[in-house]
Protein backbone atom coordinates (compact mmCIF):
# COMPACT_ATOMS: atom_id res chain seq x y z
CA UNK A 1 0.00 0.00 0.00
CA UNK A 2 1.22 3.21 -1.11
CA UNK A 3 2.13 5.20 2.42
CA UNK A 4 -0.11 7.94 1.59
CA UNK A 5 -2.98 5.88 1.62
CA UNK A 6 -2.25 4.57 5.24
CA UNK A 7 -4.68 5.68 7.89
CA UNK A 8 -4.17 9.24 8.52
CA UNK A 9 -2.12 10.12 11.89
CA UNK A 10 -0.66 12.71 12.99
CA UNK A 11 2.07 14.75 11.32
CA UNK A 12 3.74 15.83 14.90
CA UNK A 13 4.44 14.54 17.90
CA UNK A 14 3.78 15.83 21.85
CA UNK A 15 6.06 18.27 23.35
CA UNK A 16 4.22 19.78 25.78
CA UNK A 17 1.51 18.22 27.63
CA UNK A 18 -1.64 19.67 29.74
CA UNK A 19 -2.92 17.39 32.67
CA UNK A 20 -6.90 16.75 32.66
CA UNK A 21 -8.86 15.49 35.33
CA UNK A 22 -11.74 13.44 35.32
CA UNK A 23 -14.43 14.30 38.14
CA UNK A 24 -17.10 12.34 39.70
CA UNK A 25 -20.59 12.18 38.52
CA UNK A 26 -21.47 13.90 42.17
CA UNK A 27 -18.95 16.51 41.29
CA UNK A 28 -20.78 17.05 37.51
CA UNK A 29 -24.20 17.14 39.05
CA UNK A 30 -23.51 20.14 41.28
CA UNK A 31 -21.26 21.44 38.02
CA UNK A 32 -24.01 21.98 35.74
CA UNK A 33 -26.55 22.53 38.07
CA UNK A 34 -24.66 25.81 39.05
CA UNK A 35 -24.00 26.73 35.29
CA UNK A 36 -27.71 26.37 34.60
CA UNK A 37 -27.34 23.59 32.43
CA UNK A 38 -25.15 25.15 30.00
CA UNK A 39 -22.11 24.09 29.23
CA UNK A 40 -20.83 27.51 28.20
CA UNK A 41 -21.01 28.42 31.81
CA UNK A 42 -19.04 25.39 33.23
CA UNK A 43 -15.63 25.92 34.60
CA UNK A 44 -12.96 24.57 32.01
CA UNK A 45 -11.35 23.02 35.59
CA UNK A 46 -14.90 20.64 36.10
CA UNK A 47 -14.43 19.07 31.96
CA UNK A 48 -12.91 16.07 31.11
CA UNK A 49 -12.81 16.60 27.25
CA UNK A 50 -13.51 19.96 25.91
CA UNK A 51 -15.46 19.97 22.60
CA UNK A 52 -17.29 22.74 23.08
CA UNK A 53 -15.62 24.70 20.78
CA UNK A 54 -12.57 24.42 18.04
CA UNK A 55 -12.60 28.59 18.39
CA UNK A 56 -9.27 29.48 19.49
CA UNK A 57 -8.28 25.97 21.46
CA UNK A 58 -5.98 25.08 18.65
CA UNK A 59 -2.34 23.75 20.42
CA UNK A 60 -0.08 26.09 18.67
CA UNK A 61 3.08 24.54 17.32
CA UNK A 62 6.77 25.27 18.34
CA UNK A 63 7.47 27.47 15.35
CA UNK A 64 4.12 29.59 16.55
CA UNK A 65 5.75 29.73 19.89
CA UNK A 66 9.15 30.81 18.83
CA UNK A 67 7.35 33.41 16.77
CA UNK A 68 5.38 35.21 19.48
CA UNK A 69 9.04 36.04 20.94
CA UNK A 70 9.65 37.84 17.30
CA UNK A 71 6.47 39.98 17.79
CA UNK A 72 7.40 44.02 17.49
CA UNK A 73 4.79 45.12 19.77
CA UNK A 74 5.04 49.13 18.48
CA UNK A 75 2.19 51.00 18.38
CA UNK A 76 1.96 51.72 14.52
CA UNK A 77 3.60 49.91 11.80
CA UNK A 78 4.92 46.66 13.68
CA UNK A 79 6.87 44.36 11.27
CA UNK A 80 4.68 41.64 12.81
CA UNK A 81 1.43 43.53 11.01
CA UNK A 82 3.56 43.54 7.95
CA UNK A 83 4.26 39.87 8.19
CA UNK A 84 0.73 38.99 8.83
CA UNK A 85 -0.38 41.57 5.68
CA UNK A 86 2.42 39.56 3.36
CA UNK A 87 0.87 36.06 4.56
CA UNK A 88 -2.75 36.98 3.95
CA UNK A 89 -1.69 38.89 0.46
CA UNK A 90 0.25 35.73 -0.43
CA UNK A 91 -2.49 32.52 0.70
CA UNK A 92 -5.99 34.23 0.10
CA UNK A 93 -4.80 36.61 -2.41
CA UNK A 94 -6.54 39.66 -1.03
CA UNK A 95 -4.90 43.42 -1.31
CA UNK A 96 -5.96 44.79 2.17
CA UNK A 97 -6.04 44.15 5.53
CA UNK A 98 -7.05 44.94 8.58
CA UNK A 99 -6.34 42.74 11.82
CA UNK A 100 -9.12 42.50 14.61
CA UNK A 101 -9.46 41.35 17.92
CA UNK A 102 -11.07 38.04 16.56
CA UNK A 103 -14.05 37.15 14.13
CA UNK A 104 -16.36 39.37 15.04
CA UNK A 105 -14.43 42.08 15.19
CA UNK A 106 -13.82 41.86 11.32
CA UNK A 107 -18.12 41.37 10.97
CA UNK A 108 -18.17 44.68 12.82
CA UNK A 109 -16.11 46.77 10.77
CA UNK A 110 -17.78 44.82 7.40
CA UNK A 111 -21.44 45.30 8.72
CA UNK A 112 -21.02 48.95 9.79
CA UNK A 113 -19.25 50.00 6.51
CA UNK A 114 -21.35 48.51 4.11
CA UNK A 115 -25.60 47.81 5.42
CA UNK A 116 -27.84 50.44 5.66
CA UNK A 117 -30.74 49.85 7.36
CA UNK A 118 -33.24 48.40 5.20
CA UNK A 119 -30.47 46.35 3.22
CA UNK A 120 -31.05 42.76 2.96
CA UNK A 121 -28.04 40.38 3.09
CA UNK A 122 -28.27 36.98 1.22
CA UNK A 123 -26.27 34.07 3.07
CA UNK A 124 -25.81 30.22 2.86
CA UNK A 125 -27.03 29.77 6.12
CA UNK A 126 -27.09 32.24 9.07
CA UNK A 127 -23.54 32.45 11.54
CA UNK A 128 -24.78 33.63 15.00
CA UNK A 129 -22.80 36.78 15.66
CA UNK A 130 -21.96 37.65 11.80
CA UNK A 131 -26.09 37.62 11.22
CA UNK A 132 -26.22 40.05 14.77
CA UNK A 133 -24.14 42.30 13.43
CA UNK A 134 -25.70 42.63 10.09
CA UNK A 135 -29.30 43.06 12.32
CA UNK A 136 -27.35 46.15 14.60
CA UNK A 137 -26.65 47.31 10.98
CA UNK A 138 -30.03 47.41 10.08
CA UNK A 139 -29.85 44.56 7.60
CA UNK A 140 -31.71 41.42 7.16
CA UNK A 141 -30.52 37.85 6.65
CA UNK A 142 -32.02 35.90 4.49
CA UNK A 143 -30.98 32.03 3.78
CA UNK A 144 -30.37 30.96 0.45
CA UNK A 145 -28.63 27.84 1.34
CA UNK A 146 -29.52 24.44 -0.70
CA UNK A 147 -32.85 22.97 0.88
CA UNK A 148 -30.29 19.75 1.40
CA UNK A 149 -28.54 21.72 3.89
CA UNK A 150 -31.70 21.73 6.28
CA UNK A 151 -31.64 17.53 6.01
CA UNK A 152 -29.46 15.69 8.60
CA UNK A 153 -29.78 13.02 7.13
CA UNK A 154 -29.00 13.69 3.10
CA UNK A 155 -25.69 12.88 2.04
CA UNK A 156 -25.15 15.75 -0.63
CA UNK A 157 -21.42 16.31 -0.65
CA UNK A 158 -21.41 19.85 -0.58
CA UNK A 159 -24.65 20.87 1.38
CA UNK A 160 -22.95 24.38 1.97
CA UNK A 161 -23.70 25.45 -1.82
CA UNK A 162 -26.20 28.10 -2.38
CA UNK A 163 -29.39 27.81 -4.12
CA UNK A 164 -28.19 29.78 -7.66
CA UNK A 165 -32.13 29.99 -8.35
CA UNK A 166 -33.37 31.27 -5.39
CA UNK A 167 -29.93 33.51 -4.55
CA UNK A 168 -31.43 35.15 -7.95
CA UNK A 169 -34.88 35.54 -6.87
CA UNK A 170 -33.81 37.38 -3.57
CA UNK A 171 -32.07 39.44 -5.89
CA UNK A 172 -34.65 40.71 -8.28
CA UNK A 173 -37.15 40.84 -5.14
CA UNK A 174 -35.25 43.83 -3.28
CA UNK A 175 -33.23 45.12 -5.75
CA UNK A 176 -29.34 45.05 -6.00
CA UNK A 177 -29.11 48.61 -4.24
CA UNK A 178 -30.44 46.81 -1.15
CA UNK A 179 -27.98 44.05 -1.28
CA UNK A 180 -24.59 45.28 -0.24
CA UNK A 181 -22.75 42.11 -0.47
CA UNK A 182 -23.81 38.23 -0.53
CA UNK A 183 -22.29 36.55 2.73
CA UNK A 184 -20.85 33.11 1.93
CA UNK A 185 -19.61 30.84 4.65
CA UNK A 186 -16.78 27.69 3.83
CA UNK A 187 -17.28 25.22 5.86
CA UNK A 188 -21.25 26.48 7.23
CA UNK A 189 -20.85 25.76 10.62
CA UNK A 190 -24.55 25.80 11.52
CA UNK A 191 -25.29 22.99 8.88
CA UNK A 192 -22.91 20.82 10.64
CA UNK A 193 -19.63 21.82 9.16
CA UNK A 194 -20.43 21.43 5.50
CA UNK A 195 -18.26 22.22 2.99
CA UNK A 196 -19.60 24.61 -0.37
CA UNK A 197 -18.05 23.77 -3.92
CA UNK A 198 -15.56 25.38 -5.63
CA UNK A 199 -18.17 25.61 -9.24
CA UNK A 200 -20.88 26.50 -6.92
CA UNK A 201 -18.91 29.57 -5.33
CA UNK A 202 -17.67 30.60 -8.65
CA UNK A 203 -21.06 30.95 -9.95
CA UNK A 204 -22.25 32.84 -6.62
CA UNK A 205 -19.60 35.15 -7.90
CA UNK A 206 -20.50 35.21 -11.49
CA UNK A 207 -24.42 35.44 -10.61
CA UNK A 208 -22.90 38.75 -8.23
CA UNK A 209 -20.79 40.49 -9.94
CA UNK A 210 -23.46 40.67 -12.57
CA UNK A 211 -25.77 42.39 -10.30
CA UNK A 212 -22.72 44.52 -9.18
CA UNK A 213 -22.91 43.22 -5.91
CA UNK A 214 -20.04 42.19 -3.48
CA UNK A 215 -19.38 38.37 -2.29
CA UNK A 216 -18.02 38.54 1.01
CA UNK A 217 -16.79 34.96 2.54
CA UNK A 218 -16.19 33.87 5.99
CA UNK A 219 -13.17 32.40 5.63
CA UNK A 220 -12.47 30.98 9.67
CA UNK A 221 -12.90 27.00 8.27
CA UNK A 222 -11.92 27.69 4.43
CA UNK A 223 -9.43 25.32 4.27
CA UNK A 224 -11.13 22.84 6.23
CA UNK A 225 -13.79 23.46 3.06
CA UNK A 226 -10.61 23.02 0.56
CA UNK A 227 -9.78 19.64 1.99
CA UNK A 228 -13.58 18.46 0.94
CA UNK A 229 -12.93 19.84 -2.40
CA UNK A 230 -10.43 18.20 -2.95
CA UNK A 231 -11.54 14.80 -1.81
CA UNK A 232 -14.81 14.93 -3.40
CA UNK A 233 -14.42 17.55 -6.37
CA UNK A 234 -14.32 16.26 -9.64
CA UNK A 235 -10.94 17.93 -11.41
CA UNK A 236 -9.28 18.60 -7.94
CA UNK A 237 -7.27 15.62 -6.36
CA UNK A 238 -3.99 16.77 -8.02
CA UNK A 239 -4.47 20.35 -6.82
CA UNK A 240 -2.93 21.56 -3.33
CA UNK A 241 -5.03 22.85 -0.60
CA UNK A 242 -3.40 26.12 -0.62
CA UNK A 243 -4.63 26.30 -4.48
CA UNK A 244 -8.03 25.48 -3.74
CA UNK A 245 -7.98 28.03 -0.86
CA UNK A 246 -7.04 30.93 -2.97
CA UNK A 247 -8.88 29.83 -6.02
CA UNK A 248 -12.07 29.92 -4.01
CA UNK A 249 -11.04 33.38 -2.03
CA UNK A 250 -10.63 34.59 -5.69
CA UNK A 251 -14.45 34.72 -6.42
CA UNK A 252 -14.66 36.90 -3.51
CA UNK A 253 -14.26 40.29 -2.64
CA UNK A 254 -13.06 40.02 1.03
CA UNK A 255 -13.45 38.31 3.41
CA UNK A 256 -13.83 38.18 7.71
CA UNK A 257 -11.79 35.62 8.92
CA UNK A 258 -11.99 34.24 13.12
CA UNK A 259 -8.30 33.21 13.02
CA UNK A 260 -9.26 31.41 16.54
CA UNK A 261 -10.44 28.12 13.58
CA UNK A 262 -7.91 26.83 10.64
CA UNK A 263 -5.44 29.71 11.30
CA UNK A 264 -4.43 27.48 14.49
CA UNK A 265 -4.04 30.64 16.94
CA UNK A 266 -5.77 31.22 20.38
CA UNK A 267 -6.86 34.50 19.65
CA UNK A 268 -7.51 37.15 16.42
CA UNK A 269 -8.47 37.85 13.00
CA UNK A 270 -9.00 40.39 10.43
CA UNK A 271 -10.66 41.41 7.64
CA UNK A 272 -9.26 41.57 4.26
CA UNK A 273 -10.68 43.30 0.72
CA UNK A 274 -9.87 44.40 -2.59
CA UNK A 275 -11.77 47.67 -2.91
CA UNK A 276 -9.50 50.34 -1.57
CA UNK A 277 -12.94 52.81 -0.77
CA UNK A 278 -13.83 49.63 1.74
CA UNK A 279 -10.94 49.25 3.03
CA UNK A 280 -10.30 52.57 4.16
CA UNK A 281 -13.91 52.47 5.98
CA UNK A 282 -12.72 50.09 7.68
CA UNK A 283 -9.64 50.85 8.62
CA UNK A 284 -11.38 54.01 10.01
CA UNK A 285 -13.73 51.98 11.98
CA UNK A 286 -10.68 50.18 13.35
CA UNK A 287 -9.94 53.26 15.13
CA UNK A 288 -13.22 53.09 17.52
CA UNK A 289 -13.74 49.58 17.92
CA UNK A 290 -10.59 47.76 17.90
CA UNK A 291 -7.66 49.62 17.35
CA UNK A 292 -5.25 51.03 14.96
CA UNK A 293 -5.18 49.75 11.81
CA UNK A 294 -1.83 47.90 11.85
CA UNK A 295 -2.97 45.91 14.93
CA UNK A 296 -6.66 46.19 15.27
CA UNK A 297 -6.60 44.75 18.72
CA UNK A 298 -3.95 42.09 18.19
CA UNK A 299 -0.33 42.29 20.01
CA UNK A 300 2.45 42.01 17.40
CA UNK A 301 3.18 38.64 18.94
CA UNK A 302 -0.36 37.44 18.16
CA UNK A 303 0.38 38.54 14.56
CA UNK A 304 3.41 36.65 14.19
CA UNK A 305 2.29 33.33 15.14
CA UNK A 306 -1.27 33.97 12.99
CA UNK A 307 0.74 34.39 10.08
CA UNK A 308 2.61 31.15 10.97
CA UNK A 309 -0.24 29.38 12.04
CA UNK A 310 -1.80 30.48 8.42
CA UNK A 311 1.21 28.73 6.74
CA UNK A 312 1.04 25.91 8.86
CA UNK A 313 -2.94 24.97 8.59
CA UNK A 314 -2.10 24.93 4.69
CA UNK A 315 -0.07 21.55 4.79
CA UNK A 316 -1.58 18.50 3.33
CA UNK A 317 -0.58 16.11 5.96
CA UNK A 318 -2.00 18.84 8.44
CA UNK A 319 -5.30 19.18 7.50
CA UNK A 320 -5.63 15.28 6.49
CA UNK A 321 -5.19 14.59 10.08
CA UNK A 322 -7.47 16.95 11.23
CA UNK A 323 -10.23 16.28 9.38
CA UNK A 324 -9.14 12.47 9.67
CA UNK A 325 -9.30 12.76 13.13
CA UNK A 326 -13.02 14.25 12.87
CA UNK A 327 -14.35 11.48 10.60
CA UNK A 328 -13.09 8.68 12.93
CA UNK A 329 -14.77 9.98 15.37
CA UNK A 330 -17.71 10.38 13.38
CA UNK A 331 -17.71 6.73 11.68
CA UNK A 332 -17.50 5.38 15.35
CA UNK A 333 -21.16 7.13 15.92
CA UNK A 334 -22.28 6.09 12.51
CA UNK A 335 -21.66 3.09 13.32
CA UNK A 336 -22.89 2.63 16.70
CA UNK A 337 -26.53 3.75 15.09
CA UNK A 338 -26.05 7.39 16.65
CA UNK A 339 -28.21 9.83 14.57
CA UNK A 340 -25.74 12.25 13.77
CA UNK A 341 -25.48 14.89 10.51
CA UNK A 342 -24.07 13.21 7.59
CA UNK A 343 -21.60 13.75 5.90
CA UNK A 344 -19.35 14.31 8.73
CA UNK A 345 -18.47 18.04 9.02
CA UNK A 346 -14.90 19.17 8.93
CA UNK A 347 -14.45 20.49 12.40
CA UNK A 348 -16.96 18.49 14.55
CA UNK A 349 -19.52 15.94 14.67
CA UNK A 350 -23.18 17.12 15.03
CA UNK A 351 -25.74 14.92 16.99
CA UNK A 352 -29.12 15.16 16.04
CA UNK A 353 -31.10 16.29 18.92
CA UNK A 354 -34.64 15.13 16.99
CA UNK A 355 -33.90 11.86 16.85
CA UNK A 356 -31.57 11.32 19.55
CA UNK A 357 -34.43 12.67 21.88
CA UNK A 358 -37.84 12.11 19.30
CA UNK A 359 -39.85 12.53 23.23
CA UNK A 360 -38.68 16.06 23.50
CA UNK A 361 -40.36 18.78 21.79
CA UNK A 362 -38.10 21.82 20.41
CA UNK A 363 -40.08 24.17 22.59
CA UNK A 364 -37.85 22.42 25.41
CA UNK A 365 -34.71 22.53 24.02
CA UNK A 366 -33.73 19.20 23.31
CA UNK A 367 -29.86 19.64 22.06
CA UNK A 368 -29.53 21.95 25.32
CA UNK A 369 -30.51 19.17 27.10
CA UNK A 370 -28.62 16.53 25.44
CA UNK A 371 -25.74 18.59 25.42
CA UNK A 372 -26.13 18.67 29.39
CA UNK A 373 -26.78 14.96 29.75
CA UNK A 374 -23.58 14.01 28.47
CA UNK A 375 -21.65 16.57 30.23
CA UNK A 376 -23.19 14.68 33.18
CA UNK A 377 -22.51 11.15 31.72
CA UNK A 378 -18.41 11.90 31.49
CA UNK A 379 -17.86 15.28 31.48
CA UNK A 380 -17.43 15.54 28.09
CA UNK A 381 -18.21 19.71 27.00
CA UNK A 382 -20.15 20.18 23.84
CA UNK A 383 -22.04 23.12 22.47
CA UNK A 384 -26.22 23.54 21.93
CA UNK A 385 -26.72 24.34 17.68
CA UNK A 386 -30.43 24.34 17.72
CA UNK A 387 -33.57 26.61 18.83
CA UNK A 388 -31.46 28.29 21.23
CA UNK A 389 -28.83 29.60 18.94
CA UNK A 390 -30.98 30.70 16.57
CA UNK A 391 -32.46 33.14 19.09
CA UNK A 392 -35.46 35.32 18.00
CA UNK A 393 -36.94 36.61 14.95
CA UNK A 394 -35.95 40.39 15.13
CA UNK A 395 -39.31 41.84 14.46
CA UNK A 396 -42.14 39.36 15.28
CA UNK A 397 -39.72 38.42 18.57
CA UNK A 398 -40.86 34.63 18.03
CA UNK A 399 -38.08 32.44 19.01
CA UNK A 400 -36.52 30.66 15.32
CA UNK A 401 -37.25 26.95 14.77
CA UNK A 402 -34.44 25.85 12.96
CA UNK A 403 -34.97 22.35 11.04
CA UNK A 404 -31.53 21.64 12.69
CA UNK A 405 -31.22 20.80 16.61
CA UNK A 406 -28.09 19.77 16.71
CA UNK A 407 -25.60 19.25 19.58
CA UNK A 408 -21.65 19.98 18.30
CA UNK A 409 -18.98 17.94 19.70
CA UNK A 410 -16.21 20.43 17.58
CA UNK A 411 -12.74 19.19 17.67
CA UNK A 412 -9.96 21.28 18.99
CA UNK A 413 -6.70 21.01 16.44
CA UNK A 414 -3.57 19.25 17.25
CA UNK A 415 -5.22 19.06 20.92
CA UNK A 416 -6.73 15.32 21.19
CA UNK A 417 -5.70 11.68 20.73
CA UNK A 418 -7.78 9.06 19.12
CA UNK A 419 -8.17 7.55 22.70
CA UNK A 420 -9.55 10.81 23.90
CA UNK A 421 -11.56 9.91 20.85
CA UNK A 422 -12.96 6.74 22.02
CA UNK A 423 -13.93 7.76 24.99
CA UNK A 424 -15.89 10.84 23.66
CA UNK A 425 -17.90 7.96 21.61
CA UNK A 426 -18.02 5.50 24.43
CA UNK A 427 -20.24 8.32 26.31
CA UNK A 428 -22.26 9.32 23.62
CA UNK A 429 -23.40 5.89 23.00
CA UNK A 430 -23.82 5.58 26.85
CA UNK A 431 -26.12 8.32 26.99
CA UNK A 432 -27.69 7.44 23.56
CA UNK A 433 -28.78 3.68 25.23
CA UNK A 434 -30.99 5.59 28.33
CA UNK A 435 -32.32 8.56 26.26
CA UNK A 436 -35.59 8.07 27.19
CA UNK A 437 -34.62 9.24 30.89
CA UNK A 438 -33.43 12.71 29.32
CA UNK A 439 -35.94 15.51 30.01
CA UNK A 440 -36.68 18.87 28.53
CA UNK A 441 -35.92 21.85 29.88
CA UNK A 442 -37.01 25.54 31.13
CA UNK A 443 -35.31 28.69 30.17
CA UNK A 444 -35.01 30.82 33.47
CA UNK A 445 -32.76 34.00 32.30
CA UNK A 446 -32.64 34.94 28.71
CA UNK A 447 -29.94 37.45 27.46
CA UNK A 448 -31.01 39.99 25.27
CA UNK A 449 -28.23 39.23 22.76
CA UNK A 450 -26.60 35.66 21.41
CA UNK A 451 -29.04 34.44 24.15
CA UNK A 452 -26.85 30.93 24.41
CA UNK A 453 -24.08 31.82 25.76
CA UNK A 454 -25.58 32.98 29.01
CA UNK A 455 -28.81 31.60 28.88
CA UNK A 456 -29.91 29.56 32.42
CA UNK A 457 -32.09 26.62 32.64
CA UNK A 458 -34.00 24.10 34.79
CA UNK A 459 -34.76 20.61 34.27
CA UNK A 460 -38.44 20.26 33.69
CA UNK A 461 -38.47 16.91 35.70
CA UNK A 462 -36.57 15.12 38.31
C1 LIG B 1 -16.26 31.65 15.22
C2 LIG B 1 -16.93 32.10 14.01
C3 LIG B 1 -17.18 33.46 13.75
C4 LIG B 1 -16.91 34.53 14.77
O1 LIG B 1 -15.58 34.63 15.12
P1 LIG B 1 -15.07 34.91 16.60
O2 LIG B 1 -13.58 34.81 16.45
O3 LIG B 1 -15.65 33.90 17.51
O4 LIG B 1 -15.49 36.30 16.96
C5 LIG B 1 -17.76 33.79 12.55
N1 LIG B 1 -18.10 32.87 11.64
C6 LIG B 1 -17.88 31.56 11.86
C7 LIG B 1 -18.29 30.56 10.82
C8 LIG B 1 -17.31 31.14 13.04
O5 LIG B 1 -17.15 29.82 13.27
Amino acid sequence: MAIEKRTWAEPFKIKVVEPVRMSSQAERQQAIRDAGYNTFLLRSEDVYIDLLTDSGTSAMSDRQWAALMMGDEAYAGSRSFYRLESAVQTFYGYKYVVPTHQGRGAENLLSKSLIKPGDIVPGNMYFTTTRLHQELAGGTFVDVIIPEAHDPVNTHPFKGDVDLVRLEQVIKTYGRERIPYISIAATVNMAGGQPISLANIKAVGELAHQYGIRVILDAARVVENAYFIQEREPGYQDCTIAAIVKELCSYTDGCTMSAKKDPLVNIGGFLAVNDRAVYEDAANLAVIYEGLHTYGGMAGRDMEALATGIEESLHEDHIRARVGQVLYLGQKLIDAGVPIVKPVGGHGVFLDARAFLPHVPQEQYPAQALAAALYLDSGVRSMERGIVSAGRNKESGEENKPRLELVRLAIPRRVYTQAHMDVVAESVESVFSERESICGLRMTYEPKYLRFFQARFEPLAG
